[in-house]
């Protein structure tokens, strides 16, 4: 079976859209390896404990459908076009409520609590275009591109999330939805949150890097 590790990490980690994403939206994917020609993605419309590693469908970053016996996610183009254009080795796609309350109203999320920095300075929005189609896919890597980070929000749609693993894409939509929440629960409250300075986001960006044991 071509892809077998990044196939049984979907299948492993596909349940974890259900706590993240509501019924059978969002997506996940996992590259060979950072800059891999190939990907293991979700199936498209399933739930995400009805499948085993020889139904995950493996996909080229041409787009191509290569291998399983389930079709694959409808956000294919998305998934091809961030691993043609970033080196990173695993796709988050969430419909996640919090984040999606910022998306409908076309609002990017900004450095409001130093946890930003697992994605960025920033997670901007990237402009609406159906599900699935080749244009939401270049407007999502035009979005982080131009925010230099590792998330978008979609516009009335949702989140999506890269990193060099699928633990860390995992953990990273966990940390911006947190955030999505915490900010909007702050304006609900009627306060005003305060951002932190570009210099203060560098000090933590400095610190990361020998976070962790
Ligand atoms: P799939 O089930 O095809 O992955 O689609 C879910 C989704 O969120 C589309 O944006
Ligand atoms: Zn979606």
């Amino acid at each position: 079976m071509i892809l077998e590790d990044e196939r049984r990490a979907v299948v492993a980690h596909a349940s974890e859209l259900a706590t993240l994403t509501p019924g059978r939206t969002g997506n996940l994917s996992v590259r060979d390896g950072r800059d891999g020609d190939a990907f293991a993605i979700t199936p498209t419309g399933v739930p995400y404990d009805s499948f085993g590693a020889e139904d995950v469908p493996v996909v080229g970053v041409d787009g191509d459908r290569r291998d399983g016996r389930m079709a694959p996610s409808s956000e294919v183009p998305m998934h091809a076009a961030i691993y043609r254009r970033e080196e990173v080795g695993a796709i988050v796609h969430t419909h996640s409520p919090w984040s999606t309350t910022l998306a409908i109203a076309h609002e990017p999320l900004p450095p409001i609590h130093y946890m930003i920095v697992a994605v960025g300075k920033r997670v901007p929005v990237a402009e609406y275009a159906p599900y699935g189609t080749d244009e939401l896919a270049e407007n999502i890597v035009t979005a982080m591109d131009g925010a230099d980070s590792t998330a978008s929000f979609i516009e009335n749609h949702g989140l999506v999330v890269t990193a060099l693993d699928l633990e860390t894409a995992l953990e990273n939509t966990i940390h911006v939805e947190s955030l999505a929440r915490i900010y909007l629960e702050a304006r609900s409250a009627g306060l005003e949150p305060e951002t932190l300075t570009d210099d203060q986001l560098e000090t933590v960006i400095e610190k990361f890097e020998s976070y962790g044991q």
